[in-house]
């Protein structure tokens, strides 16, 4: 870096550096970067523009600008994202948190409101953004937290302490709904439902740095979905409801899924603030339970 090492030729220099790099917010992503290596937030980076980084700070900083550089999501060097009005920490052992998955959770919270259900299950928890604030909005409920990765779900245990949740999101360790203890009012899922073509086509940043196993949804990106319908009918109370996260494209495919396995329930979709199909809903899917596709009765 040239020139004297304020504040202000730092964030310059970063700026610069970002924008080679061909990332989309160059100045914001230094900003962010800058703030961070010096504990502080970035209004107060801007009070004083002129003021020395120490040369241990400064090392700190161009470290985290080679990374970014490097197309390294700001979230995981940072460690943090906020979901939902809540700060999550994150790191390479789980998904981001969307911003469209923020929908998932707003309709889940008016769903359990609206219907009083207070047994949810959230499904591939991940770090735990959905589960955490489902319990943070919704007081009375309790939360069962799933996942297949362990890995993950220490990072979702540090969410539940960090937000004091502990005492009613419990994680378990397993497949889809799988390790549930007793049958639920609403599954909550944002399972991962990226498809073979898409994956091809995701930028640097998702596919080299996210874990795969929490995008990957095989060929049609609806392995999980479709595992997970299945199963439901299983693991809800009657009057239940399922939410899921879908990719764009999928809402006629995951309508259609839905309705062969609860043919009783009112299927609907919900689009996110893109206009874009987002959510499939299955409301009252409990009542009629379709377990002919995975599950054989024999009479004697
Ligand atoms: N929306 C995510 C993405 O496009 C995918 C999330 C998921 O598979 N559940 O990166």
């Amino acid at each position: 870096m040239k020139g004297e090492a304020t504040l202000q030729n730092a964030l310059h220099w970063g700026e610069q550096n970002l924008t080679q790099s061909a990332l989309d917010s160059p100045r914001l992503d230094a900003e962010i970067l800058l703030a961070h290596a010096l504990g502080m937030t970035i209004t107060q980076l801007h009070a004083h523009p002129q003021s020395q980084l120490s040369s241990a700070a400064l090392a700190f900083y161009l470290q985290l600008i080679e990374r970014r550089a490097r197309h390294e999501p700001v979230a995981y060097i940072v460690g943090q994202k906020e979901f939902y009005g809540l700060d999550f920490f994150v790191d390479n052992r789980v998904l981001i948190p969307r911003p469209e998955t923020e929908l998932l959770v707003e309709l889940s919270v008016e769903m359990a409101q609206a219907r009083s259900l207070r047994l949810i299950a959230d499904v591939g928890t991940g770090c735990g953004a959905i589960a955490v604030s489902l319990a943070v909005h919704l007081p009375q409920a309790l939360v069962y937290a799933t996942d297949a990765s362990p890995a993950a779900l220490e990072v979702a245990v540090c969410n539940c302490r960090r937000h004091g949740v502990e005492d009613r999101v419990r994680l378990l360790h397993g497949h889809l709904l799988e390790p549930l203890p007793e049958p639920v009012d609403l599954i909550v899922a944002n399972l991962p439902y990226v498809s073979q073509a898409e994956w091809a086509q995701l930028p640097p940043e998702i596919s080299r740095y996210e874990p795969r196993e929490a995008l990957n949804g095989g060929r049609d990106g609806l392995d999980h979905i479709r595992r997970l319908l299945a199963q439901a009918g299983r693991y809800l109370k009657p009057g239940g409801v399922v939410l899921l996260e879908i990719g764009a494209t999928q809402g006629p495919a995951v309508v259609a899924l839905a309705r062969h396995h609860f043919p009783a329930a009112r299927v609907e979709i919900a689009q996110d603030y893109a206009g874009l199909d987002r959510i499939v809903m299955v409301k009252g899917a409990g009542e009629q339970r379709s377990r002919g596709a995975d599950m054989e009765v024999v009479w004697f």
